[in-house]
C-alpha cells in the first residue's frame, strides 16, 4: 500500500469544504492557521472570515491599531497570537514591502510562526515540499507505524520529522499535508477511532498490536507500569481451566485463567508464536473462537490491558498447576476484579 496515495485518495473523497481550502493566498492561509490553533473549526471560521474582510492585505493589518486587532480577536483567547499576527504583519510590510515571504526560512522567521505553521503555509500556498507535523500527524504516524518513542523528546521529534518528510508526496505536498491533518483530526481520533473501517486497518501496527489507546507516547507522564495480559479461556465441553497466582506479584492467591504475559498486545498470529502457547497446546488443535475487547484495569502503579481468548480444544489438557472446573462454577472462585468483569459479561 502506498501511504501517501491512499491518504490523498481518502482526502479527495472526504475533505470538508472550508473557506481556506483550495486557496493559494499565503496571507489568508497564515491567518487561518494562526486562528485555528486551539480553536474549533466552527468557532474559528467566523473569525477567519471577519479578519480577511477587515484586513484583506498584510498592510491593512499592519497599519491597524493593535486595539482594533485585539477587539476583532476577542473571544478566541490566547491573545499573544493576535499580537504576534500584528507584529508579523508590520514586519512583512517593512521587510518584504507588504508581500508575504515565499521561502520556508523567511516564513519561519515571522513572529508566532513555528515549524508546523511554516510548513503548512509553504506547502499549501507554494506547493513546497515541507511536511507538517502537528498533534494529528504525531498520532496517526505513531499508530500506523507502531512508534512508541515519546513525541515530546528530542529523539521522538527527529524521528517523526524524518518519517513525515519521507512519506510526504513531493508532487502534491500541499494536498498531502492537508490530507494527513484532516485524517488525523477526523478519523484517527485520540479516543475510540473507528479502526475497522479505516483505510489503514490492514497495515496499522497499533491496531494489530491493540495499542491504539497507548499511542502516541508522551515522556512527561507519571510512570505507571503497563502490562499486557492474554488470558486463555480454554473450553472442553462444559469445562475450563484456571490456576492460582502464587508469585510475589499482584493478586497473589487469586485464581485466573492461564495467562500469557507479553511486552505489548498481541494479534492472533503473534499469540500463537508464544512459547507458552506452544507448550500449552502441544499435540492439540486449539481453535480460537473469540477474542474479547481489551479490558483496561488500573491499579495504583500498574495499568493492565487484558484480552480474553476463547479457545476450544478437542481433548482434555493436563498441565501442572492447572485446575479443571465447570464453567458454571467459575463464580465460586476468588478471582481478581478484572476476571470478574469479564465473567459478568
Ligand atoms: S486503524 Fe485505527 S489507529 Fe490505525 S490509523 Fe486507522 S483509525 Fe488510526
Amino acid at each position: 500500500m502506498n501511504f501517501s496515495k491512499t491518504l490523498i485518495a481518502w482526502y479527495d473523497a472526504n475533505k470538508r469544504d472550508l473557506p481556506w481550502r483550495g486557496i493559494s493566498n499565503p496571507y489568508h492561509i497564515w491567518l487561518s492557521e494562526i486562528i485555528m490553533q486551539q480553536t474549533r473549526v466552527e468557532q474559528g471560521t467566523a473569525y477567519y472570515l471577519a479578519f480577511i474582510k477587515k484586513f484583506p492585505k498584510p498592510s491593512l493589518l499592519a497599519n491597524a491599531p493593535l486595539d482594533e486587532v485585539l477587539k476583532l480577536w476577542q473571544g478566541l483567547g490566547y491573545y499573544s497570537r493576535a499580537r504576534n499576527l500584528h507584529a508579523a504583519a508590520k514586519f512583512i510590510v517593512s521587510e518584504y514591502k507588504g508581500s508575504f515571504p515565499k521561502s520556508y526560512p523567511e516564513i519561519l522567521s515571522l513572529k508566532g510562526v513555528g515549524e508546523y505553521t511554516a510548513a503548512a503555509i509553504a506547502s499549501f500556498a507554494y506547493n513546497q515540499p515541507y511536511a507538517v507535523v502537528d498533534g494529528n500527524v504525531y498520532r496517526l504516524l505513531s499508530r500506523v507505524f507502531g512508534i512508541s518513542t515519546p513525541i515530546d523528546s528530542n529523539k521522538g521529534k527527529t524521528e517523526f520529522r524524518e518519517l513525515a518528510a519521507l512519506l510526504l508526496d513531493k508532487k502534491e505536498p500541499g494536498t498531502y499535508n492537508q490530507a494527513i491533518m484532516e485524517f488525523g483530526a477526523r478519523y484517527c481520533k485520540p479516543r475510540n477511532p473507528d479502526c475497522t473501517t479505516c483505510i489503514f486497518s490492514d497495515i496499522c501496527l497499533a491496531k494489530e498490536r491493540k495499542e491504539v489507546h497507548l499511542l502516541p507516547v508522551k515522556a512527561n507522564k507519571t510512570k505507571v507500569r503497563e502490562r499486557f495480559f492474554q488470558y486463555l479461556v480454554i473450553r472442553y465441553k462444559d469445562q475450563t481451566w484456571i490456576r492460582k497466582r502464587t508469585k510475589k506479584d499482584i493478586w497473589e492467591g487469586l485464581y485466573e485463567f492461564p495467562l500469557i504475559e507479553s511486552q505489548h498486545m498481541l494479534g492472533e498470529t503473534d499469540l500463537k508464536k508464544q512459547a507458552e502457547w506452544k507448550s500449552c497446546f502441544s499435540g492439540l488443535k486449539p481453535i480460537v473462537k473469540k477474542e474479547s475487547r481489551v479490558y483496561k484495569h488500573l491499579l495504583s502503579h500498574q495499568r493492565i490491558f487484558a484480552v480474553f481468548w476463547e479457545i476450544e480444544v478437542a481433548k482434555e489438557i493436563k498441565a501442572k498447576g492447572w485446575k479443571k472446573t465447570k464453567i458454571s462454577k467459575l463464580q465460586d472462585f476468588a478471582v481478581p476484579r478484572l476476571i470478574d468483569l469479564y465473567l459478568e459479561q
